[in-house]
């Protein structure tokens, strides 16, 4: 989390002082020209270095400033609009590392986004993003604790991030574990952060538990509002930045069968979701 012009004050500094050091061993130096090869070496690797960080410190204002500009509402038209290309199986080639290469120098995601631990979850995919794109936090069941809070404050308070999604999946099976009450080592704490959803959903005289597959969805939902809720409840800064506009949220549901994201209308907070 350095900035570019950190990286490259720290670059001239290394360099000034290797500079300093061959100046300083010449007279110990028996071959000048092992001497003068040395010390013009190191210029020219100072001057590289600088180039580098220049360039780099530039692309990095740039994607700073993109980020200032963006609305809440235009981070989730692009997270929605990179969902349907994935979905339609039109997802951008991506030339990873020249995106690492891009986003050394700094970091400015437009928004966070809480998914499950499941491996078929992976937000950047999902939404199409590249390096740099998004903050993700993920656990088993989307909820949310402590970390995961601390964590999106820093995402949003200190990063600049722009808007919270939280996103459920189909056939999540740390649902399945909370609707049966599964006991399992440190699982069996997790589980039990997902159980106030399974009590949330009314009881309508069918199974409650795992193979019923109605009720497995229901709870997930219930998860998704419940999770929305907390992150307003529990953070004093994130309620801050949304009461003052500055940020927004919404929650939804990822499909495993089709990769198609849905968003839940109700559970937004400064954007606006098309009503199904
Ligand atoms: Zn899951």
């Amino acid at each position: 989390m350095q900035s570019g012009t950190g990286r490259g004050i720290k670059t001239l500094k290394f360099q000034m002082k290797e500079i300093g050091v061959v100046i300083l061993s010449a007279p110990k130096m028996k071959n000048s020209r092992l001497f003068l090869s040395r010390f013009l070496h190191c210029i020219v690797w100072s001057v590289a270095g600088l180039s580098f960080a220049s360039a780099a410190e530039s692309v990095s204002n740039l994607r700073s400033a993109a980020q200032q500009s963006t609305t809440p509402q235009q981070a989730l038209d692009r997270l929605m609009e990179g969902n349907a290309r994935f979905a339609a199986g039109h997802a951008s080639s991506r030339d990873l590392a020249a995106e690492v290469k891009q986003t050394a120098a700094g970091q400015y995601p437009v928004a966070s986004i809480v998914t499950c631990l499941d491996s078929r979850t992976s937000a950047e995919y999902l939404f199409d993003l590249g390096l740099g794109e998004a903050f993700c936090a993920r656990v088993a069941g989307n909820f949310v604790n402590e970390d995961i809070l601390g964590s999106l404050e820093f995402a949003h308070k200190a990063a600049g991030a722009k808007l919270i999604v939280v996103l459920g999946h189909s056939a999540c099976g740390a649902v399945k574990g909370a609707c049966d009450d599964v006991k399992l080592g440190n699982l069996t704490a997790t589980l039990a952060k997902i159980r106030p959803a399974v009590a949330a959903v009314k009881d309508d005289g069918t199974p409650r538990n795992s193979k019923n597959a109605a009720f497995v969805e229901k709870v997930a939902e219930a998860n998704v509002r419940l999770t929305v809720q907390q992150i307003r409840e529990r953070s004093p800064v994130l309620k801050e930045m949304l009461d003052a506009g500055q940020i927004g949220i919404v929650g939804g549901m990822y499909d495993l069968a089709t990769g198609k994201v849905t968003l839940y209308p109700d559970t937004v907070t400064n954007v606006k979701v098309a009503a199904k």
